[in-house]
């Protein structure tokens, strides 16, 4: 459903907060218009909470953010050693190099303390484990961690895919999307089916590589699960017509600002369950009346669901 926009709202007059006007929109016939330039997690922070996207996005200088969470820290640590792996010649992908990896570009941040930041890194160690033993020792992905972008009448897209492999299919070579995920939560082909960001990448893949993306997964490393959807043109362009959609509702705001609208009104606040993990909750009006989360809370759930070591 299409989120009103500031077009849609009486402006209070209030001083705006833009970080700079967005370039003029001339409209002079055959002159480009201005693409939004976006990755999918500026998308998908509009379309949580506008407030949160303005926060991050607009307003400078930026509010402060909260202090750092452990999730993000035992993701990036896991993603990281992930890519180094790759990195290593074949001869030395060998479950033993894991552990050197791990180690070498762990995240320490936002643990309750060493106790708990040994036990995630155990957990982790483990899922790499078994997650290495489920690969193709012999087979390099295509791209690592690798930046795909593409432009459409509205957008310039970029955004960097965990992996992107190329594998058979029944026509020939295809690419597939993957995504590694660490949550607690296992995934299903709903998530993947629903996933704007896989969508956006299958889309922008197929036109850098010129090969058909249709396939997308996510790798969920606590459960070793795979949870996976095969997109087709027409379920590829429906996301990407979300996603231009969304841009145009981003920029109709950003424009109201710039003329003189309330930013307040322009991003209005989106109160959820995410405003207890939100790094702005603490600068949010609506957010501040609400508890917030431990920066540890969601790796205590992750590793106590699985051993109770914590
Ligand atoms: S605390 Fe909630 S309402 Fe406020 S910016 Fe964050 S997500 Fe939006």
């Amino acid at each position: 459903m299409r989120r009103p926009t500031p077009a849609d709202r009486p402006s209070s007059g209030r001083a705006p907060r833009p970080r700079q006007a967005p370039p003029e929109q001339l409209g002079f016939e055959g002159m480009p218009e201005r693409l939004f330039v976006c990755t999918p997690s500026k998308l998908g922070t509009y379309v949580d909470c506008p407030r949160r996207y303005r926060y991050a996005y607009v307003d400078r200088p930026a509010p402060p953010k909260g202090p750092p969470w452990a999730h993000n820290s035992l993701g990036a640590s896991v993603h990281t050693a992930l890519r180094n792996w790759y990195a290593l010649p074949l001869d030395r992908r060998r479950p033993e190099a894991l552990a050197g990896l791990l180690r070498g570009t762990w995240v320490r941040e936002g643990y309750r303390d060493d106790e708990q930041e040994r036990a995630a890194y155990r957990r982790a160690l483990g899922w790499l484990e078994a997650y290495v033993e489920t690969l193709e020792p012999d087979v390099d992905p295509l791209g690592v961690e690798r930046v795909v972008a593409v432009k459409t009448g509205v957008l310039a897209f970029n955004g960097r895919a965990d992996r992107i492999d190329a594998r058979s299919g029944p026509a020939g070579p295809e690419l597939v999307i993957v995504d590694y995920k660490t949550g607690r939560s296992g995934l299903d082909a709903d998530d993947a089916r629903g996933s704007q960001a896989l969508a956006l990448y299958a889309y922008a893949a197929e036109r850098v590589f010129r090969l058909p993306c249709r396939r997308v997964e996510l790798h969920h490393l606590p459960t070793g699960t795979v949870a996976g959807h095969d997109h087709t043109v027409e379920s590829l362009a429906r996301q990407l017509g979300r996603a231009e959609e969304t841009a145009r509702d981003i920029m109709a705001a950003e424009r109201a600002v710039a003329d003189g609208a309330d930013p307040d009104e322009a991003f209005p606040t989106e109160p959820s369950p995410r405003c207890g993990w939100c790094d702005y909750r603490r600068t949010c009006p609506t957010g501040s009346q609400l508890p917030g989360k431990e920066p540890w809370a969601a790796v205590e759930r992750t590793v106590e669901s699985e051993s109770g070591e914590v």
